[in-house]
């Protein structure tokens, strides 16, 4: 992790534009903003409207999906690799 994340998240401040990130709503889950989540938002629903990527913003091969093949690909990844740690830590 590097200096300005960890600065960010110590302080609550969003990892994009360095506002203060209201973190009383969302708990202290969010990284960014309520501006730059709503600018995120907005942006990823307008990818998808025309038919790119939620994730990367790259066409999408196949229509039913809001992911294109490499960031599902990506989160299944992510899915096993905690599964595995979970599995180690629990032995
Ligand atoms: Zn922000
Ligand atoms: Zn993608």
């Amino acid at each position: 992790m590097d200096k300005w994340v960890v600065k960010c998240k110590s302080e609550g401040l969003c990892r994009r534009c360095g506002k203060p990130a209201d973190d009383k709503a969302g708990g202290g889950k969010y990284v960014l903003c309520a501006d730059c989540r709503t600018l995120d938002k907005k942006r990823r629903e307008s990818l998808s409207a025309v038919g790119l990527c939620k994730g990367c913003g790259e066409p999408k091969v196949r229509d039913e999906h809001k992911y294109c093949a490499k960031c599902r690909q990506i989160a299944l990844e992510k899915y096993y690799s905690r599964k595995g740690l979970e599995k180690c830590q629990g032995i």
